[in-house]
């Protein structure tokens, strides 16, 4: 690696390490399980988490180097379980520069029931363009997570996919944009998990959601992002690769 790759892996060491953070923020994750990866911006390169270690003991410095294959080339611990899967959609996604993994408890209840999460919410209008798709069941170690992944939002706006009996796949422009869809995927499936418990919900008519989705993703969001994982030129309206950081402030 030259200087300007060292530096870059680690600005984004440092961006998944922090990213980490949120994931327990949110209490999306128990014990160990879940990860954060991102691409290292121009490079075959992806950061992501160590297998196995504890989330108050990530930093920039455990984080794993791998290449798109999934093969480690920085870092003395072994990368996550789940990094064949984010590899494949790397590989899969050029336009995706973050991937994150849970098992939140909400979305995966639905996907125990290998149920999709119909659009009940504006804000899941917003943010995932429709409904929440379940993929495939599939063991892990291949790649038949990640081509089940990148399958099924081949025919979705949504940056999330409920693999069946597992758990939830967020994918985005950047890593920040990827932890992010995990928090509102969490945050819809919970909601409409109560309404349904209430009776049955009312759908938004397909318009509204376009709407809905198309001011969300292009009206708003279009001052640059500082995120260093953000590859100068992917920032643009991306379609599901997206969720700028700006959103929030404006809704
Ligand atoms: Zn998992």
């Amino acid at each position: 690696m030259n200087a300007d790759v060292v530096r870059q892996v680690a600005a984004v060491r440092e961006t998944v390490a922090r990213l980490h953070r949120e994931l327990t923020r949110y209490d999306l994750v128990a014990w160990t399980a879940g990860n954060v990866s991102a691409r290292v911006p121009g490079q075959e390169l992806i950061v992501i988490k160590p297998s196995g270690v504890d989330y108050d003991d990530l930093t920039a410095d455990t984080m794993v180097v791998c290449d798109l294959g999934g093969t480690v080339v920085d870092g003395g611990g072994s990368p996550s379980s789940d990094t064949a899967a984010h590899a494949y959609v790397y590989r899969a996604m050029p336009e995706v520069g973050g991937v994150v993994h849970t098992h939140s408890g909400y979305a995966t209840a639905w996907a125990a029931r290998g149920e999709a999460i119909p659009c009940w919410l504006t804000a899941q209008a917003d943010e995932f363009g429709g409904e929440i798709p379940v993929g495939p069941f599939a063991l892990i170690g291949g790649d038949d997570i990640g081509k089940g992944i990148v399958s099924t939002l081949a025919g979705h706006r949504s940056p999330a996919v409920l693999m069946r009996n597992h758990g939830v796949f967020t994918i985005g422009r950047d890593a920040r944009a990827a932890v992010k869809a995990a928090v509102m995927c969490e945050d819809v499936a919970r909601t409409a998990h109560l309404a349904r418990a209430l009776g049955p919900p009312l759908p938004i008519a397909a318009a509204d959601v376009d709407a809905l989705h198309d001011r969300y993703q292009n009206v708003y969001g279009q001052r640059p992002t500082t995120d260093p994982t953000t590859t100068p030129g992917r920032a643009g309206p991306a379609g599901r690769a997206s969720g700028s950081p700006h959103h929030e402030e404006n809704r």
